[in-house]
């Protein structure tokens, strides 16, 4: 049986950053991932500020080639009457990337930092105990670790296999993304949001000839059935800047998105990413989330590993993620209640596009 310090299920962005700050201080560490990598995922493919400074941090952006990646200089929205409003990110530019450079770049640089990857190698089932935890893959190959580290996004199998997911209300709105990318030059350099009844439009430039455009909703608040050109329907202005552009990719699928955990770790084991919760995308804020996280846990590894990896060790950790994510649940919420209320939402972009400093403060302290 192969003996490791830091076993990592879930090869995105949030297990690869993991990794890279594992093995970085020599820790022995392999990632586990049912797909291939890299993984594309469903994604606006939006990184704020402090996203890239964690990019940059990692030594993965020099990978990100301008084919697939595009300056972001903050966000703009567009509503059904015609207004508007835009916000500049003041620290500095964001970066709009496409899912599948972001994944190759952060592949590339665990594998070169000496991080072991498992591909299309899912993890079948674990055995913790508070002195290590045993692995096994589906493909009966058995691991021994210190540490388990789960990356495995939204639905994290683990999460709910180990106890610490909160069941999410039936009555809970339950909220799906859908995204497509288009062969053109960018228009702009804002993030697009373009708003209508029920139906939020993203448009993020994902490279110097490529648009992503991804779609969030609110399932039972969209009549008809759902498709990438029926949502693209409900948005004439964005459906004629699209116009003849060939698609540059598949349309991909999400959701639903809230979920709620009852803790981040037990003894030898934490949750990251995705997996660690989630309320929704409305905000374009979960690669930041994951990559702070995943520093924050780095920056932690070798108190926590020498303390046993014990639940009462992964407390700091537990404290830095609450830290980031009080303010990405708060602003979340409060733009869904917006979203939710189109009478309200009309209202108030009315009103922030008289005072643009207050829109881009409020950018700043959502993206910050
Ligand atoms: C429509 C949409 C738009 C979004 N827009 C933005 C945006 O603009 N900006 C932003 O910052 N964020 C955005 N997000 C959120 C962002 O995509 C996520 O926060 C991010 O992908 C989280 O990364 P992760 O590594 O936690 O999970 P994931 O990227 O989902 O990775 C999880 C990995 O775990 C693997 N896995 C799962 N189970 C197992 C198993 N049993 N064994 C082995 N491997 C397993 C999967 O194969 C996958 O590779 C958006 C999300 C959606 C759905």
């Amino acid at each position: 049986m192969r003996t490791i310090d830091v076993a990592i299920v879930g090869g995105g962005p949030a297990g690869l950053a993991v990794a890279i700050h594992a093995v970085r201080r020599g820790f022995s560490t392999v990632v586990f991932d049912r797909q291939a990598l890299p993984a594309d995922k469903a994604c606006g493919e939006g990184l704020a500020p402090p996203g890239v400074n964690e990019l940059e941090a990692l030594g993965a952006r020099q990978y990100l080639t301008p084919a697939d990646c595009a300056p972001i200089v903050g966000i703009r929205y567009l509503q059904e009457d015609g207004t508007d409003v835009s916000g500049r990110f003041t620290p500095a530019p964001g970066l709009g990337i496409r899912r599948t450079a972001l994944a190759a770049a952060l592949t590339r640089t665990a594998r070169e930092a000496g991080v072991v990857l498992q591909e299309r190698c899912g993890v079948a089932k674990v055995i913790r105990s508070s002195e290590r935890v045993l692995l096994t893959t589906a493909a009966g190959e058995e691991v021994e670790a210190r540490l388990l580290v789960a990356a495995d996004g939204l639905a994290s199998p683990l999460r709910q296999a180990q106890g610490l997911d909160e069941p999410v209300k039936a009555q809970a709105p339950r909220r799906f993304g859908l995204r497509q990318h288009f062969r053109m030059r960018p228009w702009s350099e804002f993030v697009e949001i373009h708003l209508v009844r029920g139906v939020e439009a993203y448009v993020t430039p994902a490279g110097s000839d490529r648009v992503g455009v991804a779609f969030l909703w609110e399932h039972g608040k969209v009549d008809g059935s759902i498709s990438f050109p029926s949502l693209l329907h409900r948005f004439p202005a964005l459906r004629e800047r699209l116009e003849g552009a060939p698609s540059d990719s598949h349309a991909r699928g999400a959701g639903p998105f809230l979920r709620k955990v009852r803790g981040r770790s037990l003894d030898r084991f934490v949750l990251v990413g995705d997996a660690a919760g989630y309320v929704d995308a409305i905000t374009g804020e979960g690669l930041t989330l994951a990559l702070r996280s995943a520093s924050a846990l780095g920056h932690l590894l070798p108190q926590v590993l020498a303390q046993g990896a014990s639940r009462d060790s992964l407390r700091p950790y537990e404290r830095a993620v609450a830290r980031h994510y009080w303010r990405y649940a708060l602003s979340t919420r409060l733009m869904l209640a917006i979203a939710r209320s189109p009478a309200l939402r009309v209202r108030l972009l009315h009103g922030l596009s008289r005072y643009p400093a207050i829109f881009e403060a409020l950018v700043n302290f959502v993206t910050g």
